[in-house]
């Protein structure tokens, strides 16, 4: 323990830290030196941080110190009071229409220049004028939290000191003691001046300073590399001495958390890198938790609450209601809720209400859900309107406990227990914003709530772990045997503080804010690596030498130390292991299936398709009948439109039947036609939607000129032709399997020839894939050798692409039976060429042996994990099974119709 902290003590005086962590290490620094010298009772230490220590001096004495005995608002209070103020000044300067995307982010930035601001003692009266339009906005907000703090006697925590320094508060009699900070803000220098002009004996506790910038700096290849070394240095430490403390301690933790946190459970808890969230007892603490919202908890009540915030939730969110292992009963329901919620799927409208789902419930069979969801409608139907934040905070707690949050299975383990209780707490706590905001609705303030948890940092409790991790400020004051500081490069030590948005940057720097000046943030860089030098006896640094290809620089604070002549040891990761001879493995061989018996199979073109694009996709699909539930959302999806464009197409030409009958129609006749079958095909559409006329309307638009498009170049077809097949079912026996499918179109031509055509209404179709040994879209090939089979004569096989604007046929013709090129019209969108490659003189015989080929894979039970393009599976039906697919976002599919 530092030597001055301990007299301190031992004089019963007061010893005030830069963090709360610094504090609870030395009070229990001093409990084991109490106990170590045999005391069986003592007095506990005086040993609190910063923030702590100034309300108290505030609390002190009859009444306190302030004589009006303000209202000392909480960071949370301090937001919303913000959030108040810019939305009003929004709404007067802007008309309502903010020019701002999140008033919410904006308060809490806000928030934190109030802070800077007084930290740094900039008064906001001598700010100067300013004509950019964030410096005069938060003035303009500056001076009406002034003038609310005046009129309701509030003042936030961080102007405390301020108004105490002011005030005749005595220097207190004892002595005192700050230690852990590197640096003292103007606000703290003010305060400890004031204190001492009034006679106080304050000892500010300088970090003990190490040098460092002769210690060797060990160069690891990548990030990675140096997680696992430190993990490797770690474990070793701890294998020389078990009872040694030991860090690991790096610029940023947040930037670093996972990958270092991977290599530590690795080396350090192997076992329970297996069984994730079994066990947090581990030999290694992280600090600086995620946002309380983040915690699973957290999440699973404000689902819940989410639900009751709105007139109509949508499936998804009923979906995760049923699937929650947050609420009662999930686990003797939980196959019985899982089947509903694939049959609501079907039975509901993506939009309904939470009436409509315990109705669809009622007539499944999962009596405990809905019992569940009954009584937290009828809680939720008895609420008011409107109401003060802790009457809400009451009802959250009611329907909560209405659900059985957080649920009945297993016991929770350590760290789901306590996120639960801070969760509750702030549930609880959400009361105590009542003092800044009037009557709510519940929206509102499940939406405070939220904001709640978001502001809260979770970090489970553990005992005292072997090994800390921590960011350098946090690691301020601490002392440990054995430091390894990594990650020292350029762009993050020293900390690239950025000046504060809403302060003219001459301002900020004059005060000495952080961020404002390279020199000054340097130099407190330096005192701060230095007094980690100065904190263990030995200290081991590291930086990565690149990630992926870009070279990372070393911190300026390095750039001159030397290598170690020996480099350091790197820990295998658990799957390197794997590989090793001395692991026992069993391996598994699961990439081929019991054979098929051959014959007939239900999989259609699709198959083939499948099997083409990924073998292990093919088995899962079509031999084993997994199936990608999709939700039925509003509105159309690119599958639907291009089945709508397919249904209309079918009844036009079901009309016209012959290329002569379109020639002789009129535009006005034809486009008639088209919107008599576009309301026939769009009917099932209509009468299973929850989209308005208004969508109806817009869709027949798009498709009527879509049409009128395709038909124009249809009309442009110099060969005569008749229509003779319209989504015509065939069969194909091929290689021993089966295939039934749906031939889009056939065209005969007058020498009694065909033309196969398949409607795409999506972009990227190739022709020459046909050609590769496991095409992308075997359709075509495949229709042109069902009707070879049969006897007939293919002349033309072809995409017909109708989509607006891009309208065309693309495929090959058989120049022997059509001509040249030209054959099928001059117009571009026509551009049908002569069969060439493989298929070249209309011989389809490669096509035999290609698509043949996977029909026999398909039988002899291929289920290897082999996408085709190595790896990305944006279009796989069936990517739960797999671990290897990398789903782009729906967005992304739109195109890819049929
Ligand atoms: S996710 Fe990819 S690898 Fe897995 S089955 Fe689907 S396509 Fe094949």
């Amino acid at each position: 323990m530092i030597p001055a902290v301990r007299e301190c003590i031992e004089q019963g005086g007061t010893v005030v830290t830069a963090t709360r962590r610094l504090s609870r290490e030395l009070r229990r620094q001093y409990d084991r030196a109490m106990v170590e010298s045999g005391r069986a009772a003592w007095e506990s230490a005086d040993i609190l941080p910063w923030g702590s220590w100034i309300r108290r001096c505030r609390d002190l004495g009859p009444g306190g110190y302030l004589a009006d005995a303000p209202t000392v608002l909480t960071d949370s209070q301090l937001v919303l009071v913000w959030q108040d103020i810019i939305r009003d000044d929004v709404t007067r300067h802007h008309d309502g229409d903010s020019p701002l995307w999140n008033i919410e982010a904006t308060a809490r930035v806000a928030a934190g220049t109030l802070r800077l601001m007084r930290e740094w003692c900039i008064d906001g009266d001598g700010l100067p004028p300013s004509r950019h339009p964030d410096h005069a906005g938060f003035r303009r907000w500056l001076s009406a939290y002034d003038r609310l703090c005046a009129e309701r006697c509030w003042i936030d925590g961080h102007a405390l000191a301020d108004r105490l320094a002011d005030t005749d508060l005595p220097a207190p009699g004892h002595p005192l003691v700050m230690a852990g900070f590197d640096t003292l803000t103007a606000q703290q220098q003010r305060f400890v001046e004031r204190l001492v002009g009034r006679g106080g004996a304050v000892e500010v506790v300088p970090p003990r300073q190490g040098a460092f910038r002769d210690l060797p700096c060990h160069v690891l290849p990548t990030p990675e590399d140096q997680w696992r070394a430190a993990a490797a240095w770690a474990l070793r430490r701890l294998d020389e001495d078990p009872d040694s403390r030991v860090a690991i301690v790096v610029p940023d933790l947040g930037s670093c958390r996972e990958g270092l946190t991977a290599a530590l459970m690795d080396s350090l808890a192997p076992g329970q890198v297996a069984r994730p969230g079994v066990s947090r007892d581990l030999p290694f603490h992280v600090s600086l938790g995620d946002s309380l919202a983040s915690h699973p908890v957290a999440r699973s009540l404000m689902s819940l609450l989410g639900i009751f915030s709105r007139r109509h939730i949508n499936l998804e969110q009923s979906e995760s209601l049923l699937l929650s292992p947050w609420i009662a009963g999930h686990h003797e329901e939980l196959a019985r809720r899982a089947r509903a919620a694939l049959a609501l799927r079907e039975r509901l409208p993506w939009e309904h209400t939470v009436r409509d789902l315990s109705r669809g419930l009622g007539k499944l069979d999962c009596p405990h859900l809905c019992g569940l969801l009954e009584r937290a409608l009828a809680l939720r139907n008895s609420l008011p309107a409107r109401a003060p934040l802790a009457h809400w905070s009451v009802a959250m707690t009611g329907l909560a406990d209405a659900f059985g949050w957080p649920g009945d299975g297993e016991a929770l383990d350590s760290d789901q227990f306590q996120a639960w209780k801070s969760v509750r707490e702030q549930v609880l706590g959400l009361g105590a914003l009542e003092l800044v905001s009037g009557n709510t609705g519940f929206a509102r303030a499940a939406g405070l709530l939220g904001q709640l948890l978001e502001s809260r940092t979770f970090q489970p409790e553990a005992g005292e772990a072997r090994v800390q991790v921590l960011d350098i400020r946090e690691a301020s004051g601490l002392e440990f045997d054995h430091i390894w500081l990594a990650d020292l490069i350029e762009e993050r030590w020293p900390p690239v503080d950025v000046p504060d948005p809403f302060l003219p940057i001459p301002v900020q720097r004059e005060a000495g804010c952080p961020g404002t000046d390279p020199g000054t943030d340097g130099q407190r860089a330096a005192i701060a690596h230095g007094r980690l030098a100065g904190s263990a006896a030995y200290l081991v640094q590291s930086r990565p030498e690149r990630e992926g290809e870009t070279p990372l620089i070393a911190s300026p604070l390095v750039a001159d130390c030397p290598r170690p002549a020996q480099a350091p040891e790197i820990a295998p990761t658990l799957f390197s292991g794997l590989g090793d001879p001395a692991t026992r493995t069993d391996p598994v061989r699961d990439d081929r299936g019991p054979p098929h018996a051959g014959g007939q199979s239900h999989g259609g073109a699709g198959l083939i398709q499948r099997q083409s694009v990924c073998p292990r996709s093919a088995f899962l699909r079509d031999r084993l009948g997994a199936r990608d539930h999709v939700f039925n959302r509003p509105g159309l999806d690119a599958s639907s439109r291009g089945s709508l464009v397919h249904r209309t197409l079918e009844r036009v030409w079901g009309r016209l039947e012959h290329s002569r009958a379109l020639e002789a129609m009129d535009d006005s006749a034809l486009e008639e036609l088209i919107l008599e079958c576009i309301d026939q095909a769009a009917r099932r559409y209509r009468a299973t939607s929850s989209c308005g006329a208004g969508f109806f309307r817009a869709q027949r638009e798009w498709l009527l000129e879509t049409l009128c498009e395709w038909f124009g170049l249809e009309r442009q077809r110099t060969r005569a032709f008749a229509v003779i097949g319209r989504e015509q079912p065939v069969t194909l026996l091929l290689d021993g399997l089966e295939l039934a499918f749906r031939i889009d179109r056939i065209d005969r031509f007058e020498d009694g020839s065909l033309a196969l055509i398949d409607y795409k209404t999506g972009a990227g179709q190739s022709v020459e894939d046909w050609f590769h040994d496991r095409p992308r879209e075997p359709q075509l090939p495949l229709y042109a050798l069902s009707r070879e089979c049969q006897g007939h004569a293919v002349s033309v096989v072809s995409y017909a692409r109708v989509r607006l604007g891009e309208c065309a046929l693309a495929g090959f013709l058989d120049p022997a039976r059509l001509g040249g090129e030209e054959s099928l019209g001059a117009h571009p969108g026509l551009r049908v060429v002569p069969f060439r490659g493989p298929c070249a003189d209309g011989d389809f015989s490669h096509w035999h042996r290609t698509l043949g080929a996977l029909a026999r894979e398909y039988l002899e039970g291929d289920a290897r994990i082999s996408p085709r393009g190595g790896g990305l599976c944006p279009d796989c039906p069936t990517p739960a099974f797999c671990r290897i697919p990398v789903n782009l976002p729906a967005g992304d599919r739109e195109d890819r119709d049929g």
